[in-house]
């Protein structure tokens, strides 16, 4: 699922942020003191690229209490990746749904010469004729462009449930904890 992750990183994010997810992803997490102190950036450089991967739900920030100081980390999560993804899914078969919903709730006439699409409402205030044209406007049998509806609305809502089933077979990293050293991770999971 991580290399799933990272090509569609590849197109989501600049090039300065995918490398910055690699160098997490491959030497742990980093907090953004981490990175200011290797001296190759400012706080707001590096600001900028956290916050662009962030924003995909690639990284996550991790709060750590240590000596009465507060300080986040970053870290790669593959499930909140793919929360993001299949919220977005969701909203574009929601809004394919609205306007399936439009089409079928109204009547639509078009002008046979410039092609003019109208609503019955705004084709009634002219006497069904072309705005433009003047030509006797026709019905238009929505049949077509409902079944190009109905199909993309079934391909938006089997994505966003492949997707859901990603997030939902994603390691819940419990973001309020510290990140287990990676060294030990590794011989805990042997
Ligand atoms: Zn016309």
């Amino acid at each position: 699922m991580s290399a799933e992750i990272e090509t569609a990183l590849r197109q989501k994010v600049q090039p300065e942020a995918f490398t910055l997810y690699e160098r997490i992803r491959d030497r742990g997490p980093l907090s953004l003191e981490d990175l200011c102190e290797k001296g190759d950036g400012t706080a707001s450089h590096w600001r900028r690229l956290l916050y662009e991967l962030q924003d995909t739900g690639a990284i996550a920030p991790a709060r750590i209490v240590r000596e009465r100081r507060t300080y986040y980390v970053f870290r790669v999560t593959t499930r909140t990746f793919f929360e993001r993804e299949a919220k977005t899914a969701d909203a574009e078969t929601a809004r394919l749904e609205a306007e399936l919903a439009d089409i079928e709730g109204h009547q639509y006439y078009s002008c046979s010469v410039c092609g003019l699409r109208q609503r019955f409402e705004e084709a009634y205030a002219f006497d069904f004729h072309c705005g433009r044209c003047d030509k006797a406007l026709s019905y238009v049998e929505p049949t077509n462009v409902v079944a190009t509806l109905r199909a993309r609305i079934a391909a938006a809502k089997s994505l966003a449930r492949a997707t859901w089933a990603k997030f939902a077979s994603s390691p819940v990293v419990r973001l309020d904890q510290p990140p287990v050293p990676r060294t030990t991770h590794r011989q805990q999971s042997r």
